[in-house]
């Protein structure tokens, strides 16, 4: 299932791109800024500031969607009965439903639309959620990508189990892989995932000669200090084949998609990092030889 696809980008990787983004995620990093992408079924999306109240959503579900006076309708997601019904429902789009499932050859017919358009290197990211946790057809679309020879980049955080990882190598131009954190503890803490199996993810790929360039995502309040920061670069620079690390500094872009799927966002009052802070991290990284980045 994917949420967005996003045409004519000149991020995430070189030329024009393509980028597929997928639903569902391991992991439930704090700072997200796609929310919806972590969770692998529908999620059903709600602004307020456009609802005009007609209504239809409550005919479709009443036992889930209610009236709070005439202040908007309330949402149960959990008792929500096949989300799926209400994407055309709301004539105003307060109401939207974040989640598609699209066959390979739906994906290739959308790809294919900007493949003109691919030179100097472009092509498609997949990116997410995360695009490793996907199933089957996922594969089957990473081989059809390589047979019509086009370039694949994909975001992942490698917190998957090796396996999946493997059924990649040879499929994918690039692996963009974010490095979050080296810490067991506040990466369990605020990630609520595993780094070693991260860690040891990335060093296997590196192993098997694929393509790597380290993103490390700066975060108040998580990861944002020298001292940290630095650690990942030492051990970025350890690592053979890798010349590249760009850095992705925080923003605070998701705020609304957070309160429009009723989440909290515990990190949605930091302060966006700004390009200048990066400075020290960026002239460390070079002294190693790395190669510098901000942003994708
Ligand atoms: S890995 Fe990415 S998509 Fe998953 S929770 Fe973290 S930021 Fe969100």
């Amino acid at each position: 299932m994917i949420f967005n696809i996003q045409r004519f980008s000149t991020h995430d990787g070189d030329g024009i791109r393509t980028i597929i983004f997928y639903k569902g995620c391991p992991l439930r990093c704090q700072w997200c800024s796609n929310p919806e992408s972590q969770s692998f079924g529908y999620s059903v999306m709600y602004d307020k500031k456009s609802c005009r109240g007609f209504g239809d959503c409550i005919k479709a579900d009443n036992r889930a969607i209610t009236r709070i006076n005439n202040n908007g309708i309330q949402i149960d997601r959990e008792i929500i009965t096949g989300p799926e019904k209400l994407r055309d429902i709301c004539a105003s789009k307060a109401l939207t439903i974040s989640g598609e499932s699209k066959s390979v050859d739906e994906l290739l017919t959308e790809i294919e639309k900007d493949s003109p358009f691919y030179r100097n290197n472009g092509g498609v990211t997949l990116s997410g959620g995360e695009p490793l946790s996907q199933g089957e057809e996922f594969i089957t679309l990473l081989q059809k990508l390589k047979g019509r020879n086009i370039n694949v980049n994909m975001e992942t955080s490698l917190h998957v189990n090796w396996k999946s990882v493997a059924r990649c190598i040879g499929l994918v131009g690039t692996f963009l892989v974010d490095l979050k954190h080296i810490d067991q503890d506040k990466f369990k803490s605020f990630v609520q995932g595993d780094s070693e199996l991260v860690l040891n993810n990335l060093i296997k790929l590196i192993d098997a000669d694929a393509q790597v360039i380290v993103r490390i995502p700066v975060i108040p309040g998580f990861n944002h200090s020298e001292k940290e920061i630095k650690q990942m670069i030492e051990f970025v620079s350890s690592l053979k084949n890798v010349n590249e690390i760009h850095f992705l500094p925080y923003h605070t872009f998701g705020v609304e998609k957070y309160k429009s799927l009723g989440m909290d966002y515990t990190f949605g009052h930091k302060k966006q990092v700004q390009d200048s802070e990066l400075e020290p991290y960026i002239q460390f990284a070079q002294s190693k030889g790395l190669q510098t980045k901000i942003g994708g």
